[in-house]
């Protein structure tokens, strides 16, 4: 069995308030959002993160970014929304199954301050 959170949330094994689900991928709730809005769209395919996909994900990448858009309108997001993709240990990734953060709908500071 998996260890993998995100793999058990995809698996109905973990409870989530989900937002969209398809054969590929799921969408929930953070359960500690930054944003009146924040949700995370995942593929239902244990992928590490984004230095493990390859030519083969092209397809299930280019939905799920197609897909964001769309989802975030449903959510009210429909004046604009971020996307955040964490990578690896250096791009400060703490759950180690790819996933796309959809925020929005508050007061979204600039990604990076500079002094
Ligand atoms: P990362 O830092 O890996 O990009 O983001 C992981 C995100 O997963 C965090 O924002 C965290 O709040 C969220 N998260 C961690 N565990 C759970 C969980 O069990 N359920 C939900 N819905 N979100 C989780
Ligand atoms: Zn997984």
């Amino acid at each position: 069995m998996s260890e993998c959170i995100f793999c058990k949330i995809a698996g109905g094994e973990i409870p989530c308030r989900k937002v969209y689900e398809d054969d590929d991928v799921l969408a929930f709730h953070d359960i500690n959002p930054v944003a009146p809005v924040h949700f995370m769209l995942v593929p239902k395919l244990h992928l590490p993160s984004l230095m493990d996909a390859g030519r083969q994900h092209e397809a299930l990448l280019g939905k799920m970014l197609l897909l964001a858009p769309r989802l975030a309108a449903e959510q009210g997001l429909d004046n604009g929304f971020r996307t955040v993709i964490n990578t690896g240990k250096g791009g400060g990734q703490e759950v180690f199954h790819l996933h796309i953060h959809i925020i929005g709908g508050g007061n979204i500071p600039p990604m990076v301050r500079r002094s």
